[in-house]
């Protein structure tokens, strides 16, 4: 699978980056499902190598501007491309109110079904291959993270094994792999259980939203990534005159490193850190309490699982 951020800032854009937004690539499949659309998302698919025909999935975290107002332009787009594939957009309680008010008051007819989908607590949404699972988070408004939990993989070809039932290298190799029986000219019959180790777990990641306290995944333990929003140093968290509910890098990296993730992407990032000294302050704090393989998400950073 591969992940492309799509706008790593919190509250307002910047010149390096734009508010969020993170594409998701699952395995071999031409399809991709879309976390957040802050305002210009569509312009960043745009300098992508992404597809709105290929968007299959929208998963909005939350209803706040900087994670929702690029939907109305990017859905038009998609209509005016004439694109035909159905998309499903999964979000809080009030995106269909929102979204069928601006669809009538800008009269936006679409030409591809929409199917909306309010997520109400803690749900798991089936897509074969693999699945969405909400978690509740704790913001200043209703807000979801989205864990994507592949289905488990074939074990790993043992070509010793092979070797030892005498199979001859090649094509025979991929049909066992791809889960067919073989009976071979002598009349054996050759399962992929006997070329195959143990199947593997599917890649589990985490996709979080806006809040405050990143250890509500703690259920999921040790995920190959985590992607969650690290909004302010602790430092300058404990200096704001107001509070908002957002993580700090201290606060991600103890989380972090108690769940055993085995790779961090902090993501959200203030403006005040739009400076590579400062961004790096972020990061420094979180590897003084994670341990694991930890980055600041940027604009258009490919992450390959
Ligand atoms: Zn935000
Ligand atoms: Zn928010």
């Amino acid at each position: 699978m591969q992940l492309i951020f799509l706008g790593t800032s919190a509250g307002v854009p910047t010149r390096r980056r734009n508010v969020s937004a993170l594409a998701l690539r699952p395995h071999e499949l031409g399809e991709w499902l879309l976390f957040d659309c802050g305002e210009a998302t569509q312009h960043q698919i745009m300098k992508s190598p992404l597809s709105l025909f290929r968007l299959k999935r929208i998963f909005l975290t939350h209803l706040h501007g900087d994670h929702l107002y690029g939907l109305f332009g990017l859905l038009a787009s998609r209509g005016m491309l004439q694109a035909q594939m159905p998309l499903e957009l999964y979000g809080p309680p009030g995106i269909r109110l929102l979204l069928l008010t601006v669809m009538e008051a800008s009269q936006l007819h679409l030409p591809y079904p929409l199917e909306i989908i309010e997520v109400r607590g803690e749900e798991r949404f089936d897509f074969g291959t693999y699945r969405i699972e909400t978690v509740p988070l704790s913001h200043s408004v209703p807000c979801y993270g989205y864990v994507y939990v592949e289905a488990p993989r074939p074990g790993r070809f043992d070509p010793e094994a092979a070797r030892r039932l005498g199979l001859p290298e090649g094509p025979l190799y991929g049909r066992l792999q791809r889960g067919e029986s073989l009976t071979l000219p002598d009349g054996r019959l050759v399962t992929p259980e006997d070329v195959l180790g143990p199947p593997r777990p599917g890649l589990r990641v985490v996709v979080g939203g806006d809040n405050d306290r990143p250890e509500l995944f703690r259920s999921y333990g040790a995920v190959d990534l985590m992607i969650h929003e690290a909004t302010y140093t602790q430092k300058d968290f404990d200096r704001l005159p107001r509070k908002f509910r957002h993580t700090t890098a201290r606060q991600l990296g103890i989380t972090a490193q108690q769940m055993g993730v085995k790779r961090l992407i902090a993501t959200h990032i203030s403006p005040r850190y739009d400076h590579p000294e400062r961004e790096a302050e972020l990061l420094e704090e979180i590897r003084l309490h994670y341990r694991g393989e930890a980055h600041i998400a940027y604009d258009f950073m490919e992450v390959g699982l």
